[in-house]
């Protein structure tokens, strides 16, 4: 079901981050979400019973930021591709003689 909210209401409403920024309804995936999204920051914000929850403990995180997720997580951690580097010592140059 698409969030029907009055357009002045919408005027009004901006997100409570710092950014401040409008909100559109729904997502850019679903345009028919209960949702209103930030323009700026991303964050969704669920419409209950066709009232906007507009607080950030209650918003989920930005579709971006969940596409962004590393899904290779081994690619991400060098434990044993780290390159080591066993009996190379440097020239004497630190208290030498
Ligand atoms: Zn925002």
């Amino acid at each position: 079901m698409a969030v029907q909210l009055d357009p002045q209401l919408m005027d009004i409403l901006a997100c409570p981050t710092e950014d401040h920024a409008p909100l559109r309804a729904g997502t850019s995936d679903d345009p028919d979400a209960d949702v209103l999204t930030c323009t700026a920051c991303g964050r969704r914000y669920p419409v209950l019973d066709g009232i906007p929850v507009l607080l950030i403990e209650e918003a989920l995180p930005p579709l971006d930021a969940v596409a962004l997720a590393p899904l290779d997580d081994e690619a991400s951690t060098p434990d044993t591709a780290a390159p080591a580097r066993p009996g190379t010592p440097a020239p004497g140059t630190d208290g030498g003689a």
